[in-house]
């Protein structure tokens, strides 16, 4: 992989920074499972200018990067707080897979991995939740 620019690299690490304290999770105890994932994200910025998600194979990526659902964080983070690609995890390194549906396919690899910080995260899939119990109609 041809390195990423610089700029591109600082936008991601601060990104990530703050997202993982927004959403209760941290870094992965192997800072090269970090700084892989995040050069990632950074050479999609340089190639298609968002930062699509590293770690999924793409037949297009530019019309990939039109759609929402794996610019970082992706729907599955802001849904289920769930980090395929191991950039926001928990302290012993798992990700949380404790909102998942089931048949998801975290699940059946990691098992039940329970949110040690339920207070915070998940902020479409509280807004779905919310909608659901007042029984607004869904697309
Ligand atoms: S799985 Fe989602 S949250 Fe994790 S790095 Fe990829 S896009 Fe970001």
């Amino acid at each position: 992989m041809k390195q990423p620019s610089q700029k591109n690299i600082d936008k991601m690490w601060n990104y990530a920074r703050a997202y993982a304290a927004k959403s209760g999770t941290v870094f992965h105890p192997d800072p090269e499972v970090t700084e892989a994932v995040i050069l990632g994200l950074a050479a999609n910025i340089d190639e298609v200018g968002r930062p699509l998600c590293p770690c999924n194979f793409y037949p297009d990526k530019a019309a990939e990067a039109k759609r929402r659902e794996w610019i970082c964080a992706c729907d599955e983070m802001q849904k289920w707080k769930y980090c395929h690609c191991l950039l926001f995890v928990r302290e012993d390194g798992l990700p949380i897979t404790e909102y998942l549906p089931e048949g998801h396919e975290g699940r059946e690899i990691y098992g039940l991995v329970t949110d040690p910080t339920p207070d915070k995260g998940r902020a479409l899939g509280r807004v779905l939740e919310r909608r659901e119990s007042e029984g607004s109609p869904s697309a």
